[in-house]
């Protein structure tokens, strides 16, 4: 019997949470959440009361034993974070091993994540990708965008709406103007768009906008498919 569920949430539109995480979410002793008070308000939403543990990043390493020993003790647990899948570049990584190693039963539930539509949206090849989560800050950002450059698949980012045209104009410094990309925002919500054209054009796009909501960048890859060449904005 699973001990530990990884639980998907909606990334911006409620309706995206299936029947199974809902009934999840109900039969489970304790709901581990990023934000108890993001994931109140959902869990509000679909009528269910349950206790709540916070389990976020800044403290994923020193509750992750803490959080093992309750459930090898008999509670079940599932995890949740503020939208979409836990461990997509959000916590669970950590405590996941640790179960596994104990050997507890855990079981991610499929479910809402921002880079799949993202990619799928974007009308690049998607049979092979390369999902890269948040670029570093500082150290480490230019060596990474270098790399990608040559990726052979297409490449997945996520990035803040303040830094988009930031890495944007890095991304094209690197990997030139023509690069097609597509960037995906406010995916699910009233305002989502999904922007398509070479760095150049997307670059002009949103220069001229005030960049707010949630971002995914999709770029092509570094091996340049004839296909591609033919996709229009
Ligand atoms: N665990 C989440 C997942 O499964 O996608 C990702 C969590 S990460 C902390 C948050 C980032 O995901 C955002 O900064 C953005 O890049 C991306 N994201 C989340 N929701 C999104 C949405 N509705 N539209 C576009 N990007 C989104």
């Amino acid at each position: 019997m699973t001990q530990l569920y990884l639980v998907p949430t909606p990334i911006g539109n409620l309706e995206d949470i299936t029947l199974r995480a809902i009934r999840v979410l109900k039969e489970v002793d304790v709901i581990l959440a990023e934000d108890t008070r993001t994931s109140g308000n959902l869990l509000r939403h679909l009528g269910i009361s349950k206790p709540m543990t916070a389990f976020h990043l800044n403290n994923e390493h020193q509750q992750v034993s803490h959080i093992a020993d309750r459930i090898e003790a008999g509670e079940t647990m599932a995890l949740v974070t503020d939208a979409g899948t836990p461990a997509i570049s959000d916590p669970g990584y950590m405590l996941v091993r640790e179960c596994i190693n104990r050997g507890l039963q855990v079981e991610c539930l499929p479910g809402p994540t921002a880079f799949v539509p993202a990619l799928v949206n974007s009308g690049l090849p998607a049979e092979r990708f390369i999902f890269e989560g948040f670029l570093p800050h500082k150290k480490g950002r230019q060596t990474k965008i270098q790399q990608m450059a040559s990726y052979p698949y297409t490449t997945i980012l996520y990035e803040s709406p303040y830094r988009l045209v930031k890495t944007l104009q890095q991304l094209q410094e690197v990997m030139g103007p023509d690069r097609r990309v597509s960037v995906a925002r406010e995916l699910t919500k009233i305002h989502e768009e999904n922007v398509r054209g070479t760095l150049a054009e997307v670059i002009q796009y949103f220069s001229q906008k005030d960049v707010k909501g949630e971002i995914v960048i999709v770029i092509e890859s570094g091996e340049r498919n004839p296909e591609a060449l033919n996709e229009t904005k």
